[in-house]
């Protein structure tokens, strides 16, 4: 039978340990300097390497040339160590053997001599299963053993475990292995073991081994006969239940374009994932697009879509077609959002220009070609259009923006009798519209249109010699054509103008 690469790769030195490096100095530094304890506690996930830890430093121990951190792996002892027979070197399962009688047999076996080595070592796996008497009666052993006696305790749970054994045990916690080691570890096996495969498929293995090495390992075995050989990312992808990683990016896309039609398209071909494992592929795509620094989404995409993805795993429920479609939309909606800076800055841009008008807008429209931020006016009669369309129409042809100082929207006006009519009925909604655009305070002055001499304007524009005497004579040239034009006093006029425009507005209380 062929022999399973987690049991074949085991390490059997400490420089052969993946992902333990702050352990393993520490250990052998305590091998070389002759300053052991007699009992240690190796804490951590399972599949991080403390059994194969706690086998190598009991080899180190016992080598007859040592104790040193490299065993000589020939000695009679390593050998014995190395086959797992080794008569000194007794493991113990707490998690099947948890009694106080089972803890009372071993206290019994150190009270014996070492047979063969110099010490007689004890390894007991997942200690905090033992009951509390048994744990008690290891206590007094654990505080005083015999000169010969060394402990290992290995643990997945350090905190299940009473404090008075964590303090007479010298404590060494095993980290998760990180994804990356895991990785390399597993292309080297794959060389060694003459296996074609694609990079980017391990990372879906080393994922799916949840930071364990040997779970890792055992699919690694499995990949191997799946793939018959030749690992892909396809292959490995479908073995696993994963989808796609090309697929993740596609439905991002169509998010992202807010492409309906392929979302749906997505969503209907989801359905035959499980809604969990497509969010976490989803959230992982994410994290590696972050961690890259990937252009694809914007800093607040990244912040949005981590918050839904975390929403819908709380969501999900027996339809996973159900949390997919919502997560789809609430995402799409989220990518309608502006970025925070650019909307801060479209809206510094538009005050700045209601405040401090450089140059009269009318003229300002026929120089500039590049779009800018909507005046009073404007903005005005796109909220009159977006609530009455018609009455839009009539305000945007026999009404022009004149000027907006002081919450005062100066416009002329040059409507016709219908029009007026028709801007009479429609007063109180072009007021309400004003202050809600422009503050509570904002009034509304109308000036009888003047004879603006347009041929001279479009001269002055038109002429590329005068083009070039900057905006200053423009300015100039157009404040003597508004003196002209702006003979009123607002105060006075205002009323006089409005009644003139409207007709008597009909205000009601
Ligand atoms: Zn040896």
């Amino acid at each position: 039978m062929l022999q399973a690469l987690a049991v074949k790769y085991r390490p059997k030195t400490f420089d052969e340990l993946i992902g333990q490096k702050t352990v393993s100095t520490s250990l052998k530094y305590a091998l070389n300097n002759n300053r052991l304890a007699h009992a240690y506690l190796f804490s951590g996930l399972r599949g991080s390497g403390k059994t194969s830890s706690a086998r190598i430093f009991s080899r180190a121990l016992v080598c007859d040339q040592g104790p040193s951190d490299t065993p000589c792996g020939t000695c009679k002892q390593c050998i014995a160590a190395l086959e797992g027979k080794h008569i000194d070197i007794i493991e113990m399962d707490a998690a099947s053997n948890r009694g106080l009688e089972d803890i009372q047999a071993l206290i019994e076996q150190t009270k014996y001599a070492p047979s063969m080595a110099r010490f007689k070592i004890f390894i007991i796996d997942e200690v905090h299963m033992l009951t509390p008497q048994a744990a008690n009666a290891l206590l007094k052993t654990l505080e005083e053993p015999p000169s010969y006696v060394k402990f290992i305790l290995a643990t997945t749970d350090p905190l299940k475990l009473p404090a008075t054994v964590l303090s007479r045990t010298q404590h060494f916690r095993f980290k998760q292995i990180p994804q990356s080691e895991i990785q390399n570890h597993l292309k080297e096996i794959l060389i060694k073991e003459n296996v074609r495969f694609e990079e980017e498929a391990l990372k879906f293995l080393a994922r799916s081994g949840n930071g364990s090495l040997r779970d890792t390992l055992t699919l690694l075995d499995q990949a191997i006969i799946f793939c018959q050989n030749d690992i892909s990312v396809l292959k490995i992808t479908d073995m696993l239940g994963f989808l796609d990683p090309n697929k993740i990016k596609e439905f991002y896309h169509a998010i992202l374009t807010k492409n309906k039609e392929k979302v749906f398209d997505f969503l209907d071909e989801l359905k035959e994932y499980e809604a969990s494992s497509v969010i976490d592929e989803m959230l992982f795509y994410l994290k590696e697009s972050f961690f890259a620094r990937s252009t694809e989404f914007s800093t607040l995409i990244y912040e949005r879509f981590f918050r839904i993805l975390a929403r819908a795993k709380n969501m999900i429920c027996d339809d996973d077609g159900f949390t997919l479609c919502v997560m789809a939309f609430m995402m799409m909606e989220a990518s309608y959002l502006k970025e925070i800076d650019t909307q801060i800055n479209e809206i510094e841009q538009r005050k700045a220009e209601n405040i401090t008008p450089k140059i009269t807008p009318i003229l300002e429209q026929k120089i500039e070609e590049k779009p800018k931020a909507k005046n009073a006016y404007e903005l005005l009669l796109e909220a009159i259009y977006d609530r009455d369309y018609e009455l839009g129409e009539c305000f945007e042809k026999s009404t022009q923006f004149i000027s907006y100082e002081n919450e005062i929207l100066t416009i002329s006006s040059n409507a016709t009798r219908e029009n007026r009519t028709q801007l009479n009925k429609g007063f109180k909604l072009i007021q309400e519209l004003l202050k809600d655009k422009l503050g509570q305070n904002a009034k509304i002055a109308v000036q009888k249109e003047m004879a603006i001499d347009e041929s001279k304007l479009q001269s002055i524009t038109q002429d590329p010699s005068t083009l070039s005497n900057s905006k200053l004579d423009l300015n100039s040239s157009f404040n003597e054509l508004k003196q002209g034009a702006k003979k009123f006093n607002p105060e006075e006029d205002v009323k006089e103008a409005l009644k003139d425009c409207f007709g008597e507005p009909q205000i009601q209380e």
